[in-house]
């Protein structure tokens, strides 16, 4: 699922060009006191402010949303100075005490961080040695010049090992299923299935779709799509 990246850029940040690029940088926030709904917009706005303590480019929480707030390929006080030179671009994930929320925005961060680094042309790979995607704790451990150990804490309390993290970053989640058509029983499912069946023998559809359909990936989406397809077409022949 493509995800949009909201554009916030703090005005008059500075314009530091990277040493190298080797990273992109794992974050969470650390601050368990913000973890409510509008855990997002306060942490931009904290950022926002106060920048020339701390930034990154990238901000992810409120159920999948992304906010930037620097220009990646530029220098973001983020992980240290050993580390931040070399970081095309740092994601800080926003706090939930939303399991439900959580799940929504570990997606959008997953998403983001790998699209970072095929951006960056850097391994989509998380914590080996050489380029790739690093977690802070990796910087602490392997560069110096910081010593924080996020996201890992954050991110197991949640339900996400070390080694799903890895996982997810390398491979990518399956895209969200909440769409997918479910059915509560055969009946049903055979009703829409033979409705599908008859747009493919009119040739209103591709037979394609009757596939995605047996396949169990078809969503809720999709069938409205065919549906609409159907009825303009029933709409011409009269
Ligand atoms: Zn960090």
């Amino acid at each position: 699922m493509p995800y949009e990246i909201e554009k916030r850029l703090i005005p008059g940040i500075v314009n530091i060009p990277l040493k190298e690029i080797r990273y992109v940088i794992a974050h969470e926030s650390g601050n368990s006191k913000n973890v409510g709904p509008d855990a997002l917009e306060r942490e931009v706005s904290y950022m926002s402010n106060n920048w020339r303590k701390a930034f990154t480019s990238h901000w992810v929480g409120d159920g999948g949303r992304i906010i930037q707030i620097a220009p990646v390929n530029r220098l973001q006080y983020g992980c240290g100075s050993k580390g931040n030179p070399l970081s095309y671009a740092q994601v800080e994930l926003a706090r939930t005490s939303d399991k439900e929320q959580f799940k929504k925005d570990y997606a959008a961060y997953i998403w983001l961080l790998r699209k970072l680094a095929k951006d960056a042309g850097i391994p989509v790979k998380l914590d080996y040695g050489g380029k790739g995607v690093k977690t802070h704790k990796w910087i602490s451990d392997n560069l110096g010049g910081t010593d924080h150990t996020d996201p890992y804490s954050y991110l197991a309390a949640m339900g996400i090992s070390a080694a799903q993290f890895r996982k997810d970053i390398e491979n990518g989640i399956e895209e969200e299923d909440d769409d997918i058509m479910k059915f509560s029983n055969e009946t049903t499912k055979n009703t829409v299935r033979d409705h599908i069946a008859q747009m493919v023998e009119k040739k209103y559809v591709d037979k394609s779709w009757l596939t995605k359909f047996d396949e169990g990936t078809m969503t809720n989406g999709d069938y409205d799509a065919l549906c609409l397809i159907e009825n303009q077409k029933k709409a011409a022949q009269k």
